[in-house]
């Protein structure tokens, strides 16, 4: 039997243990996540174990990244299962505040990026990175890590984040980790327990758009307009409505109108009822070549 990991609650213990660690000269690596762990969030940690000698996943849904009629209330939560798989991931600390601790009361400062958070979810969720690189910013000031992983499933996020970093001199390396899918080719996400199984089937029309559009990359189609419709073709559903499906310079997230290279990335976004699904991918590797499973150890 694996034996749990720790789980600090208060600023001030976890500020004791991370300055332990730095004086006994580790290097400290943080998974920010807001819990209900799947294998994607496992994979950010079996990474960070790679960059670091100690590694604290956070678990903190954090209420400013939500907007009004979002799915903050529901949002799944398994403490629990969550502790288990932390630990046996490997992964030495957990770090689970309360809103309280988070926002004192009375807080008032926000971290805002511009640009690069306009486009995309900026667009759909007003207030949403604003949320996100807050609280990221508060982790950073709590933990001090020498590293922080994010997944590339939420890549906006991602370069939202280093951005924040870069202008701030924060003193943390941020780095991504691979996107990871169900066999299938579904992103894994903790929203994906929200869907019915029609959805879940209908859900599969996200990963197959951009695969066709992949594709027709590939085979030499350079025009984005074609490439996109190839794409929407694909997501033609009564069950599910469309949000964004756009291709994107991956660096800056300026909007690709003319002729696409593999500097692009597809990104889209969709709806299946009430539930938001957001998904990836680079133009520049076949999908082929798509690591679309990862193993749990
Ligand atoms: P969340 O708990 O949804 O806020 O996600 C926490 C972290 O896990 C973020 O950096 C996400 O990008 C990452 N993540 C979520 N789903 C996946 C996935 N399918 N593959 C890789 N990383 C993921």
């Amino acid at each position: 039997m694996t034996s749990l990991v720790p789980i600090d609650q208060e600023v001030s213990a976890i500020r004791r243990r991370v300055a332990q660690w730095r004086e006994a000269g580790l290097r400290i690596a943080l998974v920010p996540t807001m819990g209900y762990l799947h294998q994607g969030h496992l994979s950010l940690i079996h990474h960070a174990l790679t960059l670091a000698q100690r590694v604290i996943v956070s678990i903190y849904v954090n209420p400013t990244q939500f907007g009004p009629n979002e799915d903050l209330d529901r949002y799944p939560r398994d403490p629990e299962g969550d502790r288990d798989k932390v630990s046996r991931a490997g992964a030495h600390l957990i770090f689970q505040p309360s809103s309280d601790t988070m926002y004192p009361q009375g807080a008032q400062t926000f971290v805002e990026t511009t640009a690069i958070s306009v486009p995309l979810c900026g667009g759909d969720r007003p207030g949403h990175f604003r949320g996100v690189t807050t609280v990221v910013a508060k982790l950073f000031h709590i933990v001090k890590p020498d590293v922080a992983v994010f997944g590339q499933k939420d890549y906006q996020q991602l370069l939202t984040i280093q951005r924040m970093v870069t202008d701030l001199h924060m003193e943390v390396e941020v780095v991504g980790a691979p996107l990871v899918r169900e066999d299938d080719g579904l992103a894994l996400s903790s929203r994906n327990v929200y869907l019915s199984p029609t959805q879940r089937k209908e859900a599969l029309r996200l990963s197959q758009a951009l695969r066709r559009i992949r594709e027709a990359f590939h085979t030499g189609e350079r025009d984005p307009h074609n490439l996109l419709a190839t794409g929407r073709a694909v997501l033609a559903s009564p069950a599910l409505q469309l949000e964004y499906l756009e291709i994107r310079n991956k660096h800056t997230l300026q909007l690709v109108d003319q002729k696409v290279s593999a500097e692009d990335r597809i990104f889209l976004a969709a709806r299946l009822g009430a539930t938001r699904l957001i998904d990836n991918a680079p133009l520049g590797l076949p999908a082929s070549l798509d690591n679309l499973h990862q193993e749990m150890h």
